[in-house]
């Protein structure tokens, strides 16, 4: 049988080597390190976490990324089967130790008879045989010119520019209104495409203030490169300031308060819906390296979302990843050369847990193509097929950006929709839906 190929042992790729080999298809794992290193790895270990120590909330009833986890366990994932072994007290909270859990990745891999793992950098996107790419956030400079070459170089970022993500139904209506400004669009829908919600000058004063005092994240040494090419944070412009917002941003133009047609705006928030769905809206131009403590506090003094719920809150990294809804196909294939696979954060997920259950899916989908058959995407009811469904085609392409799970990305329950019931009704129908549409589709394998 042909092998799979997959390119790094990170989260994403330990995971694919892992779920191919068990359904008893050879793999080839090619990893760089310790050869080769980034600025954030410290080890050569297999599925290393380079920063914080946690998979976040291990709460499978009221959390989507808890329910990625039981989706994970449920399909025999090795990245939550060692989180689970070298598990630290940490509250509801999945944290682990660290380095115990990445050795025991590194030897349950070294372990599995139909795994090879090769040390060296695949510096080329290879045009023959079946491949995974998981090179993750800090692909090789080398290969990410390859890639590329191949997608075009506008489909390839080395930043995310992170603006804030907020549930679309946690938007104050009574405040905020839907307009495109200057009513631009050939259809209603596009003259009502985005959100806005005014401010006057005590209230813009008062957020300056707030931005300029707020907590912010440094960058990491060696991080840095090509930071300040356009997508400049928005407490950077409101250093360089007072007014450089409002005549960016937020500038107030070709906009009519719906509710105060009299009153003329000092300064307007705009949002952008974000998912087809159109149950998330993006704060458009608001990428940000405040702490997340400090966003939640910044973001609720915008008159309309002080009750606002945020699916992701913003940031600005180092981070390669493709435009995967335009280049990916559902199998996560590249479009234009479907013997490559793309997994993990390269295809525009956001953390350890998502990018290992996007490694879990390409694993299941490249074993069960090696055997000949075809396999498809969970559901999109479940965490893992909403991820999925969200990067390869639910997204909005022109503004891509890594995401996060949260249940902004589930249909909404037909029951639920007209009742606006609360999320202690809604999160957990969504996480039973989700068991259960899980378990079919891994009946089907
Ligand atoms: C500085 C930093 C801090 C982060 N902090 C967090 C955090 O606190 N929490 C969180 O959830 N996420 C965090 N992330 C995101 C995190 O990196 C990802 O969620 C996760 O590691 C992605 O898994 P992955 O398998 O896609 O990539 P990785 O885990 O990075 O794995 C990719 C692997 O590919 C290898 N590789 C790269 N290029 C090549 C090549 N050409 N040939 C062979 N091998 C190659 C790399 O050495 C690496 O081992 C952080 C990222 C960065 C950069």
């Amino acid at each position: 049988m042909e092998p799979v190929n997959i390119i790094g042992a990170g989260l994403a790729g330990s995971e694919a080597a892992w779920q191919a080999a068990r359904s008893g298809v050879p793999v080839i794992l090619h990893e760089m390190r310790p050869a080769v290193g980034t600025f954030a790895h410290k080890t050569g270990d297999c599925a290393e976490m380079v920063c914080s120590n946690s998979f976040r909330s291990d709460d499978d009833v009221m959390n989507a990324v808890g329910q990625l986890h039981w989706e994970m366990r449920t399909a025999d994932g090795l990245i939550m089967s060692m989180a689970d072994k070298h598990r630290l007290p940490a509250g509801g909270a999945l944290a682990v130790d660290r380095e115990a859990f990445s050795q025991a990745v590194t030897e349950a891999l070294q372990a599995e008879p139909l795994i090879e793992i090769r040390t060296g950098e695949i510096d080329d996107l290879p045009t023959e045989g079946s491949w995974i790419v998981a090179t993750g956030p800090l692909t090789s400079d080398r290969l990410a010119g390859s890639i590329r070459a191949v997608t075009g170089t506008e489909a390839l970022a080395f930043f995310d520019a992170i603006a804030p993500i907020v549930h679309a139904d946690t938007i104050d209506m009574g405040v905020a209104w839907e307009q495109s400004r200057y009513d631009k669009g050939e259809t209603e829908a596009e003259r009502r495409a985005y959100i806005n919600c005014p401010m006057n000058r005590d209230e813009y004063e008062a957020f300056i203030d707030a931005l300029l005092a707020a907590d912010k994240t440094e960058f990491r040494e060696g991080e840095t490169a090509g930071y300040f090419d356009g997508c400049l944070p928005i407490e950077v412009m409101a250093e360089r300031g007072r007014e450089t917002l409002r005549h960016g941003p937020m500038k107030p133009v070709g906009l009519t308060n719906a509710h105060k047609p009299e009153e003329k705006a000092y300064a307007v928030v705009q949002l952008r819906r974000d998912n087809a769905l159109g149950t998330l809206y993006n704060i458009v131009g608001f990428q940000t390296k405040m702490k997340y403590g400090a966003q939640t506090e910044v973001f609720r003094m915008i008159p309309g979302l002080q009750d606002a719920s945020f699916a992701r809150l913003g940031g600005i990294h180092r981070n390669s990843f493709l435009n995967s809804p335009t280049l990916l196909d559902d199998r996560m294939r590249l479009r234009k050369r479907p013997n490559l696979r793309f997994a993990g954060q390269v295809t525009g997920v956001e953390g350890y847990v998502e990018s290992a259950a996007m490694g879990l899916l390409a694993g299941r989908m490249a074993a069960a193509q090696a055997r000949g058959d075809d396999l498809g995407p969970p559901p999109f009811t479940t965490a893992m097929g909403a991820l999925v469904n969200h990067i390869t085609g639910g997204a909005e392409a022109k503004t891509f950006q890594p995401m996060n799970v949260n249940f902004g990305l589930f249909p909404p329950l037909e029951e639920m929709r007209s009742g606006r019931k609360g999320r202690k009704d809604r999160y957990p129908a969504y996480t039973q839906r989700a068991k259960d549409d899980f378990r079919a589709w891994l009946a089907t394998q």
